[in-house]
């Protein structure tokens, strides 16, 4: 009844893309249950499905098999810890790697939504250790991270920002001016900075360094209807914004694997749409300007949260 009526709205209004807007489109995996063999198959096929459409490949950030959500599937899936590492190896040949964090004020208590780090509720403490965990686990399996940074429930403050740079990252896919995929950090900062969707822009913090940020747009669909991706993504787009560049995203586990690869089949077709990849971004043959955005060192002071 719901694609009925989709079907028929849309005949009346088709939501195209103005073809004043150029789109840059890349494709970013939140990836979690790789150790789940039906969830990898279709992951390695969706990725080889997407280059021949695109020519290029997704990222796909994967998570380590100490984070607790992981290594409780790997359990059940009886995947020891090596082979999640030889299927990210494998996954490697058909997407660029990077790193998905997910953070817990007591990874003991995973299974509890008040321990999730989402955005206010964090200690400084609790994130360095899992964060260095988790790359101790990269390194242990030689897997690159490539510096590419997507964060799990779209956690983000100055304390990650600043770990991040410190650890080498390149790279960060956390940001959004779609409601969906931001916390209160992410939403204040790009505000306060009159970021505008798909504008890259670079954070520093004095004293420090810097990385790079290219905006996580919309989500991938669930539907047949291309409209209900423009539809989407025409609500965040701003006019004075034309040249817009940022990625899309879904995790392996919700992946709609046919209805995504339609998604793709259709921009392909447009001619004001084309496909970007991490190694563009990371060989810079991509030539993007990122608008400078500085973190003020007062975000750094105040009680001391350990
Ligand atoms: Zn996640």
């Amino acid at each position: 009844m719901k694609t009925l009526l989709k079907k028929a709205l849309y005949q009346f209004k088709s939501y195209p893309i103005p073809s004043s807007y150029n789109l840059q489109l890349g494709y970013i995996f939140h990836t979690e249950m790789v150790f789940n063999d039906k969830m990898f198959k279709d992951l390695l096929h969706f990725c080889s499905e997407f280059k021949a459409i695109t020519g290029t490949q997704p990222i796909c950030t994967v998570m380590s098999g100490v984070s607790p959500k992981v290594a409780d599937g790997m359990r059940q899936h009886k995947c020891e810890d090596k082979k999640l590492a030889d299927r990210y190896h494998e996954l490697g040949g058909f997407a660029t790697l990077g790193y998905h964090g997910h953070f817990y004020l007591n990874p003991a208590l995973f299974k509890r939504k008040e321990a999730e780090i989402r955005s206010n509720n964090f200690s400084k403490q609790n994130l360095k250790e899992q964060f260095t965990r988790d790359l101790e686990w990269f390194s242990s399996h030689n897997l690159p991270h490539n510096g590419l940074y997507a964060a799990g429930w779209w956690f983000m403050n100055q304390h990650l920002l600043a770990m991040l740079i410190e650890a080498g990252f390149a790279y960060d896919f956390s940001f959004s001016k779609h409601i969906h995929f931001r916390n209160q950090f992410s939403h204040k900062l790009m505000l306060e900075n009159e970021l505008r969707a798909g504008e890259p822009f670079e954070i520093t913090i004095p004293g420090q360094g810097s990385i790079k940020e290219i905006q996580n747009l919309t989500g991938s669909p669930s539907t047949p209807h291309f409209q209900d991706f423009t539809r989407n993504l025409l609500h965040i787009l701003d006019p004075s914004q034309p040249r817009v560049t940022g990625v899309i995203n879904s995790h392996d586990y919700d992946l709609d694997l046919k209805n995504t690869l339609l998604l793709f089949r259709n921009l392909e077709k447009l001619s004001n749409v084309s496909f970007f990849d991490a190694n563009q971004l990371l060989d810079k043959r991509l030539n993007l300007s990122y608008k400078p955005v500085s973190l003020s060192s007062t975000l750094f002071e105040g009680p001391s949260l350990t």
